[in-house]
């Protein structure tokens, strides 16, 4: 598979794409960000990787942080995760209060934000530095050490986040968080503000792709069924309220982020991220979302 030559032709049938859709701007200092970026990155685990655009470039992971803090509560507390947090896709908006009333405080999924606050506290509950560590943890996943916190990223959210700061106070009163809401919040922030390029991202993820394991010693991440466990949540809830959309026309497990990145991963094959950061109206990149719909089309490549 000539995978150069095909997320070069993917760049240039984006072109029409790019400077459509909306940056996120409940996050002022992501409405900074120029719409027109656009970057692709291909990780084979064959050792190859592939990019196009503005794929070096940095832009902040947002909720594909999620995939990453999932992935170490898994390691750390294993099943005793689903205690807390259910499986099934939530159908409603990824910083929804609603569905929480009246599940008595058990998030959906690991992928809502809700969601995702139950992971940091059993994260925090685990480690002493538990940022640090996301952070550390994340960089040995991208082999790449530089991997940071966009601080201001990071200030941005936490001074304008209501909803997330309800979102937190809400399942604290509910019991299901163990650590206080506001060093909570302070973790997900600055794991929601991890600044990485599609080529990060995607090498990151690869470890899906290849049993759980990293490419670079054999090191077990996860078990094999693990990575299958992640890879079905990604499926299942892993693109905001237009799962069912993404599955159609993308036909692989993938983690979207306010940021406009979207990592997906093709079993057995190769993990790709690509990133712009015009939305579509159910939150996802919107030229993303073309790209990985081309990529699949063309290479014939899918899980289905
Ligand atoms: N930090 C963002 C928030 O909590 C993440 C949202 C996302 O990327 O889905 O609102």
């Amino acid at each position: 598979m000539n995978y150069k030559a095909i997320i070069e032709d993917i760049y240039e049938r984006v072109q029409p794409f790019l400077g459509h859709g909306r940056v996120a701007d409940y996050i002022p200092e992501l409405a900074r960000v120029p719409i027109t970026k656009f970057g692709m990155a291909v990780c084979t685990t064959d050792g190859d990787l592939f990019q196009v655009g503005d794929a070096a470039e940095k832009f902040s992971i947002q909720s594909i942080s999620k995939l990453f803090t999932l992935t170490l509560a898994m390691q750390l507390e294993g099943e005793g995760l689903w205690q807390r947090i259910g499986r099934e896709p939530s159908g409603t908006a990824f910083n929804s209060l609603v569905q929480l009333e009246y599940e008595n405080g058990i998030p959906r999924n690991p992928f809502i934000n809700a969601g995702a606050l139950v992971v940091t506290d059993i994260i925090l509950s685990h480690l002493h530095n538990a940022q640090r560590t996301v952070r550390d943890f994340v960089r040995q996943l991208a082999d790449n050490e530089e991997i940071e916190f966009d601080t201001a990223v990071a200030h941005s959210e936490k001074i304008t986040g209501y909803r997330n700061i309800a979102l937190a106070n809400f399942i604290k009163s509910f019991g299901n968080l163990q650590n206080e809401p506001v060093d909570v919040l302070d973790a997900y922030f600055h794991h929601c503000s991890l600044a990485m390029s599609c080529s990060d991202v995607a090498r990151a993820g690869l470890f899906l792709a290849n049993k759980g394991r990293l490419l670079q010693n054999g090191e077990a991440v996860v078990q094999a069924n693990q990575a299958k466990y992640i890879k079905s949540l990604m499926l299942t809830c892993g693109t905001y309220d237009s799962v069912g959309d993404f599955a159609y026309r993308v036909g692989l497990p993938g983690k979207s982020g306010v940021g406009g990145g979207i990592l997906a991963v093709m079993p057995g094959k190769f993990s790709v991220c690509v990133w712009s950061p015009g939305l579509n109206d159910t939150g996802n990149s919107l030229a993303g979302t073309k790209a990985l719909e081309l990529f699949t089309t063309v290479t014939g490549v899918s899980i289905f």
